[in-house]
Formats: structure tokens, C-alpha cells, sequence
């Protein structure tokens, strides 16, 4: 067993944690490691290789911000960037910033605890190894627990089966196979179409269907990626104050008192441009009036109706049963027209539920069908997951996870009180999952790195949240979802895709820009509601 000491750990080694290391050690002059379970940098673009895998994000936007020269010589391909470009950018920020080599890959960080006596963190990994340091960064994403589903039987299948978070690295060839796909969120809805061109026979096992917007992915016409490059401070600006990191506004009226004929064509406009918008730059009631978010609803319901050839699939593609926006919006491409093909089957399995897996594939209530491949596309334990993954142990010896038991409290989703020098990069608590990711990871990383900062510069050793400033931010959190629909559906956003998890609405819905004003005047404020000990 070896032993190391280091300023700073940072464990994973995606978005976050990369930008944390150059911060850290570059600027700060910090000795930093990293630890990363993949054996290669990009975290969530690292494992999520199943076919169609791209961003939801535009890719101009979907990037680090910080280095003005990163910005102008790299180029994006597409409107979206697919999965092996992204990581493609990401290695070439490995390269660009020589971060490789504080980087220790394929390693899990397996327990953390923190020592009083001495003020260190212990990290423990699943090489039997123990690194000490001063200030701890949880870097480890919020969507990467992945979620398998406990069927009966799960060991028994003879064929092969998949995570969409866990894709092989070489592919997976679908020709001439039979092939189910459980789960119809954002990532089965871009895996579902690629698949089912080459698939000899398709079953999609929905529980949910989800209201899918046309990602209108294609390339960039030259000039517009010019002039945005031209214009990249205030591009950077007008997104660090947005409301969810994207160049995006709601439209400033109640989606009831725009007149019909508008609505529509405002509608319209929205689904042709693809992408978020209708989402997240829709009318500005759409998230807090039930009957606003009805009309919303009602159009993508009848863009469904629309394309869906056989009314009883449309039907049972249909979502009914809570409020537009309030599960994450998938974007699409040809998604809703692949079930008009004739080797794609829907199943939903409300009305013939999964009973179990079987050596031959998945039997539900009513049949058994046969496959030779499985793909879960069955989500994540999000937010929290990771961070429990992590086995923090605070002052006292106090578990994380158990002081998490009801929900995640923190104070502005960067620090737990009783947990001092460990801070969560777009952690439960924070915009984070609602905005656009490389937004807010810089913001986080950017005032944490300004706090540790401070810190040496005042000769304080520690800093936690107080018992009060975070009891009072947990609560704010909780009054800003419950201003809106969001908490009202079965969402992972709420912990309710995961049997027992408590039902929490976990990120922070007060709006990127009004966020990271409040987190600049508490460090202005000599960062109020945190205590400082040396
Ligand atoms: P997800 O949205 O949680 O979807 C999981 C799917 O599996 C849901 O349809 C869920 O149904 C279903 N499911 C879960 N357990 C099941 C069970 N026991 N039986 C039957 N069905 C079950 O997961 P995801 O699609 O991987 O997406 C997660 C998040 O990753 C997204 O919301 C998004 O934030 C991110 N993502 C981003 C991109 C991008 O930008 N490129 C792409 C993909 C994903 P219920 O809806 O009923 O729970």
C-alpha cells in the first residue's frame, strides 16, 4: 500500500475535474491529483458511447469558456456534438493543459474520511491505496450511478446486455439481431432510431413516454460559426446570466393571454428551430401554470398524433399523466416516426409489466419475448448517487450518505456542514442537471477556487457551512421547485425513478445567473454563512 499527500484531491476527471485540476494547480499553484475510474479523461462522454449519443446542448456553447484561444481553434462539426467529438475535445484539453499527468486513471475512489487531528482528508481507492490532503472536490458528475433495474432472473439471459452508460468500446453490431431497449429517456430516445435501422427486430419496454422535441441536428453554416467566434465575450456573458446557461429567455407573457393564432405560430417556430427552446424559452408561465403548461402540452401531444401512423402506438406514446417540462426534454431525431416502422414493437409496461428476465430474453405478464440483446437505457441514481458512491466520512465520523438518508442538504449545493474542505462541483443543491453542464461547472470551479484562494491568503486551514446557513439554503431550494410543476411528475429531478430514494427535488431551480450572483456577494460578504477555523 503506498501513501500520498497532496494540496488538493479531485476524484473524476470529466468537465469538472478537469477544469479543477488546471485551477487548482495552475493557477493556485496547488499539488493536485486526480482520480478517475475510467482509464481515459471526458466522464460522462467517457463511458455513454451507445449509438446516437451526442449533446442536447449546441456544441459552440457546449465547451469550457475560460481560455479565449481554446475557444477560437477548436471547431465543432455539427450543431450537436456527437459523443466521440466531445471526447475528442476533451483529450485535446488534456493534451493543451498537460493534465494528464496528475491524472491517475482507472482508479475508484472507494472511501474518504476526514481526520480532525491533522485537518486532511484520507481517500482511500479500490487499488488498496490511501492519498491524504487538504481540500477534497468531488468531481464526479451527476448522472454517472447508473441504474439497472433488480428484475428477477437479471443473471440469467444467454444473449448480450448493455447499459447505455456502460457501452463496449468497440460498439455493438445490432444486424440481424432482436433487440430490446428498456427505458425511453433522453438516452434511449437517441439510441432507439440508430438502432432500429440496423436491429432485425426491435422492442421498445416503455414505462413513461416522454414529450420528445426534434433535436434538428446538422452542420453549422460557416458565417454564423465565424461571427459567433467573433463574439464569444458576449456570448459568454449573455450565458453566465442566463436563467439555464444557454442563450436562451422565456418570452415574457402568460402563454393564456398570447391569442391562439400566435401561440401557435410562436409554437411553431419554436419546433422548426429545434432543440431547447420550446423547452426552455417557452411562454413564462409554462412551468408554474398547470393550464399554461396544458397548451404547451397539448401541441407536442398532437405533433405525436401527427407522425404516428397506428393510433394505439401514438396513444401509448402519448404522455398523460404529468405536466410538459417536468421530466428532463429529450431531443429527438426521427424518434416518434421509428415506431411507424414495421420491425419496431412498443411495449408498455403499464398495461403487460416486466415480470422477469429469462435465459431467452424478457418475459411481462402476458408473453415471453426472445432476444439476443438487452440495452437498459433505465437512467441513473442521480445527484446523489455518485457522491454516496464516494463513502464520505465527515467530522466525527459522520457518514454522508446516512446524513443524506431524507435528501441532500448542503449549503449553495458546493459544501455540507460537518464535512469541512470537501466541496461538490455542480453538486444537489445547485443549477447543475437544469442548466447547461460546462456552465455551471465553471462557475463552480471558479469559486472554489477563489475560496481555497482566500483561504491561504487569510491563513485558514478550514471552511464548512453553518448548521443554520445550510438547514436555511435547503429550504430555499425546496420553496423555489415547489413554486413551480416541477416536483409534480415521477422524475429522477425528484429521485422517483429509484425504488426507496427519497423523493427530494435535488438541483436548484433559482436560474443560473441569479445563483452565481448570490454565491459572488456570500464570498463578497466574506463568505457569509461558512466558518473558517486554523
Ligand atoms: P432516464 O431519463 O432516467 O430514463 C430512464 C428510462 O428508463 C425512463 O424511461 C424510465 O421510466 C425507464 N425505467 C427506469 N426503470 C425502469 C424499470 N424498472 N422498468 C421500466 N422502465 C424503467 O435516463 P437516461 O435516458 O439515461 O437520461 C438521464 C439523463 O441523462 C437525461 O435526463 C439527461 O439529463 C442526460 N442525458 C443527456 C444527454 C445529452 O445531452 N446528450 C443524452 C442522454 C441523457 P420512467 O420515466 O417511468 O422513470
Amino acid at each position: 500500500m503506498s501513501a500520498s499527500q497532496t494540496d488538493a484531491i479531485v476524484v473524476g476527471a470529466g468537465f469538472a475535474g478537469m477544469y479543477a485540476l488546471h485551477k487548482l494547480r495552475d493557477e493556485l499553484g496547488l499539488s493536485t491529483r486526480v482520480f478517475e475510474a475510467g482509464n481515459g479523461v471526458g466522464g460522462t462522454w467517457y463511458w455513454n458511447r451507445y449509438p446516437g449519443a451526442r449533446c442536447d446542448s449546441d456544441s459552440y456553447i457546449y465547451c469550457y469558456t475560460f481560455d479565449k484561444d481554446l475557444l477560437q481553434e477548436w471547431e465543432w462539426s455539427e450543431r450537436y456534438p456527437e459523443q466521440p467529438e466531445i471526447l475528442r475535445y476533451l483529450n485535446h484539453v488534456a493534451d493543451r493543459f498537460d493534465l494528464r499527468k496528475d491524472i491517475q486513471f482507472g482508479t475508484r475512489v472507494t472511501g474518504a474520511d476526514y481526520d480532525e487531528a491533522t485537518k486532511r482528508w484520507q481517500v482511500r481507492t479500490d487499488a488498496g491505496e490511501v492519498a491524504t490532503a487538504q481540500y477534497l472536490i468531488g468531481a464526479v458528475g451527476c448522472l454517472s450511478a447508473s441504474n439497472v433495474p433488480a428484475f428477477r432472473g437479471m443473471d440469467t439471459f444467454r444473449g448480450k446486455s448493455y447499459h447505455t452508460s456502460s457501452w463496449p468500446h468497440e460498439g455493438v453490431d445490432f444486424t440481424a439481431k432482436r433487440v430490446a431497449v428498456i427505458g425511453t429517456g433522453a438516452s434511449a430516445v437517441q439510441a432507439i432510431p440508430v438502432i432500429a435501422q440496423q436491429a432485425k427486430h426491435l422492442t421498445v419496454f416503455q414505462r413513461t413516454p416522454n414529450f420528445c422535441v426534434p433535436a434538428r441536428n446538422g452542420k453549422v453554416d460557416p458565417d454564423v460559426a465565424r461571427t459567433r467566434k467573433a463574439n464569444y465575450d458576449a456570448i459568454k456573458e449573455n450565458i453566465r446570466n442566463s436563467y439555464f446557461g444557454f442563450e436562451l429567455n422565456f418570452i415574457m407573457k402568460s402563454a393564456l393571454e398570447a391569442p391562439p393564432e400566435e401561440r401557435e405560430r410562436v409554437f411553431e417556430e419554436m419546433w422548426d428551430h429545434g432543440g431547447f427552446p420550446f423547452w426552455l424559452a417557452n411562454y413564462q408561465d409554462m412551468f408554474f401554470s398547470k393550464e399554461a403548461n396544458d397548451v404547451c402540452a397539448e401541441f407536442l401531444r398532437r405533433k405525436i398524433r401527427e407522425t404516428v401512423k397506428d393510433p394505439a402506438v401514438a396513444d401509448k406514446l402519448t404522455p398523460k399523466t404529468y405536466p410538459y417540462g417536468t421530466k428532463r426534454q429529450p431531443l429527438d431525431t426521427n424518434y416518434f416516426d421509428t415506431f411507424n416502422k414495421p420491425n419496431v414493437l412498443l411495449v408498455d409496461v403499464n398495461d403487460s409489466p416486466i415480470e422477469e428476465i429469462t435465459p431467452n430474453g424478457v418475459r411481462t405478464r402476458d408473453r415471453e419475448y426472445p432476444f439476443d440483446i438487452i440495452v437498459f437505457g433505465t437512467g441513473f441514481d442521480a445527484m446523489t448517487g455518485p457522491i454516496k458512491k464516494m463513502g464520505i466520512r465527515g467530522r466525527g465520523g459522520e457518514v454522508l450518505a446516512d446524513k443524506w438518508a431524507d435528501g441532500p442538504t448542503s449549503y449553495l449545493g458546493l459544501m455540507v456542514a460537518g464535512f469541512p474542505n470537501f466541496f461538490t462541483i455542480t453538486g444537489p443543491g445547485s443549477p447543475s442537471v437544469l442548466s447547461n453542464m460546462p456552465v455551471s461547472i465553471e462557475q463552480h470551479v471558479e469559486w472554489i477556487s477563489d475560496c481555497i484562494k482566500h483561504m491561504r491568503e487569510s491563513g485558514v486551514e478550514t471552511i464548512e457551512p453553518t448548521p443554520d446557513a445550510e438547514v436555511r439554503w435547503t429550504a430555499h431550494v425546496a420553496e423555489v421547485a415547489n413554486t413551480s410543476l416541477m416536483p409534480t411528475a415521477n422524475s429522477w429531478y425528484m429521485g422517483r425513478n429509484i425504488p426507496g430514494k427519497p423523493q427530494v427535488f435535488m438541483p436548484y431551480l433559482g436560474g443560473v445567473g441569479p445563483y452565481r450572483q448570490h454565491c459572488a456577494e456570500v464570498a463578497a460578504k466574506g463568505y457569509e454563512g461558512f466558518t473558517f477555523a486554523t
